[in-house]
């Protein structure tokens, strides 16, 4: 049984402007241990999905299942849903202050955390288990930052402290939206990092969202890709990096800092996500698609699997998208329209050279 299933979720808010299709029957599985990124712009469904697993989206309207260790999360009444929360499924945001209260110490949050959960631990325990999670997070003399308020602490270490709370009642699955994207570039190394060794060392599965490929690169088991509140690719990390089909995908490797050919800018896509009130007929990525052919104008492909090389016959590739494949890389038609492409000055050069990065060993995949 996997830790958490979800099965054709949607999610719709009704609006003054028509009804906002947030979800669009999202499926997938997460085994314990393992980390799933799902990645997608802004408004691409990614943070309502998971929201909506934890029950945050009020006022939503929500069908589809959710099994975590068989039990459905969306049939659960909000006792269950209480006990449920922080002890076995745990959640990190962008903004630690969303999680921690800007006029409770640190230290005494972590420990309130722990007795609610488990009122056997003496208040003295308690607080011993605040120093010691502060301290497995980095954060120095945590003897003494126990009692210090959240505006004490540094951006980095404020995110360090909702860590150290996520994982203080062990929880089998922590969500983790965004949650190095208003770090600079050295803490939100650091916090990965964190993560990641902290993840092995709890066997805790990680769902992590974010905009931005490069934060999963190192990170990831499996990723999925969102566009416009549906599911347009799902692969283990190594064959999305070296062996993406859907043109979003490659779009968004294309916009990884770091990714571009040296002396040319760096590439982003084309144009807007639609609105989720009036999506576009067909593929809903066809106004920005530089693949696009009449089919896509008009019948919505589903995640199907793909075979881009023989390694994908275990059938876990999967993208939503008319461009033909076959069982050993793209097929002769899909290569063609892809070579029109790059000839028109549309390559994918940058995600090209982002595997090349990858195949050095920069990252290891
Ligand atoms: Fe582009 Fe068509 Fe594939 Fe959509 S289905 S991503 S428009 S090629």
């Amino acid at each position: 049984m996997s830790l958490l299933e979800v099965r054709d979720l949607r999610v719709t808010f009704d609006t003054p402007d028509g009804v906002v299709q947030a979800v669009r029957g999202l499926s997938f599985t997460l085994e314990p241990g393992r980390t799933l990124g799902i990645v997608g712009e802004s408004g691409s469904g990614k943070s309502v999905s998971t929201q909506t697993l934890m029950r945050l989206t009020p006022g939503a309207k929500v069908s589809g299942e959710a099994f975590f260790e068989g039990q459905d999360l969306l049939a659960m009444n909000e006792r269950q849903l209480r006990t449920l929360r922080g002890a076995q499924i745990a959640m990190i945001f962008q903004d630690p202050l969303s999680s921690l209260h800007p006029l409770y110490k640190v230290g005494w949050q972590i420990a309130e955390l722990v007795r609610a959960h488990e009122p056997q631990t003496t208040k003295a325990q308690a607080r011993q288990r605040a120093i010691d999670m502060l301290g497995l997070v980095g954060i120095p003399e945590p003897g003494k930052r126990v009692d210090d308020y959240p505006h004490q602490f540094s951006g980095g270490m404020r995110q360090r402290a909702m860590i150290a709370m996520a994982l203080t009642l062990s929880p089998k699955l922590i969500i983790a939206d965004e949650p190095t994207t208003a770090l600079d570039a050295t803490v939100q190394a650091q916090i990965l990092d964190l993560m990641r060794r902290l993840q092995a060392e709890f066997n805790t599965a990680l769902i992590m969202i974010t905009h931005d490929l490069g934060v999963i690169a190192d990170l990831a088991d499996d990723v999925l890709v969102m566009y416009a509140g549906a599911a347009v690719e799902h692969a283990d990390r190594r064959t999305l990096y070296y062996r993406q089909h859907h043109p979003y995908t490659i779009g968004l490797l294309e916009s990884v800092p770091g990714s571009s050919v040296a002396g040319e800018r760096l590439r982003s896509i084309p144009g807007q996500p639609p609105s989720l009130i009036r999506l576009p007929a067909g593929c809903k990525f066809h106004p920005r698609c530089e693949y696009v052919m009449d089919r896509c104008l008009t019948e919505e492909p589903v995640l199907h699997t793909v075979l881009t090389s023989q390694e994908d016959s275990d059938g876990s590739h999967q993208a939503a998208c008319w461009l033909p494949h076959t069982a050993i890389g793209l097929s002769p038609e899909a290569t063609e329209i892809r070579q029109t492409a790059a000839t028109a000055g549309r390559t994918s050069e940058a995600s090209r050279a982002l595997a090349e990065k990858y195949q050095k060993g920069a990252v290891s995949l």
